[in-house]
């Protein structure tokens, strides 16, 4: 019997599996995919989710720090004082975070589908082709579409959805390398990105609004946009969206995406899919060397990512309510972008940006120009 099963190794159950290995404890992680695995992801690993990787090396990435929002034809280049995400690929990302999880000890069985999951009041099972797998707890870390995630959740909640495909071509590299492209003006809620990389330019668009959407439509004319050929593949695949869940079922606790920790202002996910890995490794080692219940692994997300994904949320509706007038205030007060970017970055918390922006809502800096 393993001391703990982790279904998924995407970032957060990597990231578990590593911290619980590096204790010595016996972990495997059931991985549906195989090593080479791509999951839908545009690759930008902000500010935020670094410190969950120290003493990982990276796989090669581009650190942008110009980004141009537009809106129709209007455009706003902005150029941040700190550097905003590091973008990489997202299946080099997770070949990396899945070997340091082995270099820690930890087992890891591709293309091992977890089928079910039985939670005793002692141990708990999973099915897998050919056989069953017991630990003493699990992470249930199999993402958005998983089947851990209807533990947490009893109804299926609406999800956001995105679409995203490469570019290898070397002169559109060279044309569009030093900047991040954001675009809103293709979506009532959602937006269109070009992020340039190492060897390729990730494109892509995401909707918010959990309502039907043309997105492969929408996501051709940005294309067309830039004057740039189609990626050979695309793919698409939804982010949850926040709602308040159960995070810890018996002996199974629930990290990332499993449990819709997704920022629903930009979309990002990896931060929180480490952050909740963290914990929930925390709180298993905890409770095998301590005794400790595992509850206050519940607290603790609600205290650290849950709060603050609210208020993104809140963000992201007051954005979007009028995006032209969003833009227009950008355009007439870019400071508040580096206010936003440093926020991504993690220098400051969600909570602070909020009361930021309410202070200068309510001495209507919003509506004068700023000083260059
Ligand atoms: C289009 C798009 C673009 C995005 N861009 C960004 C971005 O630029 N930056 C960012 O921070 N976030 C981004 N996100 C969000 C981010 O991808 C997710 O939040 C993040 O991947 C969550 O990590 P996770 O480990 O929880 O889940 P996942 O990365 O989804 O990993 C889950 C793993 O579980 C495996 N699995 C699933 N079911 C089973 C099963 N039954 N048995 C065994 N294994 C299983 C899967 O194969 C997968 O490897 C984007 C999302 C989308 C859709």
């Amino acid at each position: 019997m393993y001391d703990v099963i982790v279904i998924g190794g995407g970032p957060a159950g990597s990231q578990a599996a590593r911290l619980l290995a590096r204790r010595g404890l016996e972990v495997v992680v059931l991985e549906k995919g195989g090593p080479d695995h791509v999951k839908c992801c545009a690759g930008a690993l902000s500010g935020r989710a670094l410190p969950f990787l120290e003493g990982i090396q990276l796989p090669p990435s581009t650190d942008l720090k110009n980004v141009e929002l537009i809106y129709k034809n209007k455009k706003i280049l902005y150029t941040s004082q700190s550097q905003i995400a590091k973008f990489v690929v997202r299946s080099q990302l997770d070949q990396t975070l899945r070997e340091a999880a082995q270099k820690a000890g930890a087992l890891i069985r591709y293309q091992t589908a977890a089928q079910q999951v039985r939670l005793f009041p002692d141990r708990v099972e999973v099915e897998v082709r050919g056989g069953k797998v017991q630990g003493r707890y699990l992470v249930g870390a199999d993402g958005a579409t998983g089947i851990t995630r209807r533990l947490g959740s009893e109804s299926p909640k609406r999800m956001a959805i995105g679409l995203e495909g490469e570019i290898f071509l070397p002169e559109a590299l060279d044309k569009y390398a030093e900047k991040v492209l954001i675009d809103i003006s293709w979506l009532s809620s959602g937006y269109a990105w070009l992020f340039p990389k190492k060897d390729r330019l990730s494109v892509g668009i995401v909707s918010f609004s959990g309502r039907p959407v043309a997105l492969r439509k929408h996501f051709q004319r940005f294309i067309d946009s830039l004057k740039l050929p189609s990626p050979k593949t695309h793919l698409a695949h939804p982010l949850p969206a926040l709602a308040p869940e159960k995070l810890v079922i018996g002996r199974c606790l629930l990290a990332g995406d499993a449990t819709s920790l997704v920022d629903r202002f930009s979309g990002e996910g990896i931060a929180y899919a480490l952050h909740s890995g963290t914990l929930a490794a925390e709180a298993i080692a905890s409770a095998l060397e301590e005794g400790t219940s595992l509850e206050s692994y519940q607290e603790l997300v609600e205290e650290e990512i849950y709060s603050q994904l609210k208020i993104t949320s809140k963000l992201q509706k007051a954005f979007w309510f009028w995006p032209w007038l969003s833009h227009f205030v950008l355009r007439r007060h870019p400071s508040l972008m580096e206010e936003y970017f440093s926020t991504v970055a993690g220098q400051k918390s969600y909570a602070e940006l909020a009361e930021k922006l309410k202070q200068e809502f309510v001495r209507g800096r919003w509506l004068k120009r700023e000083s260059q």
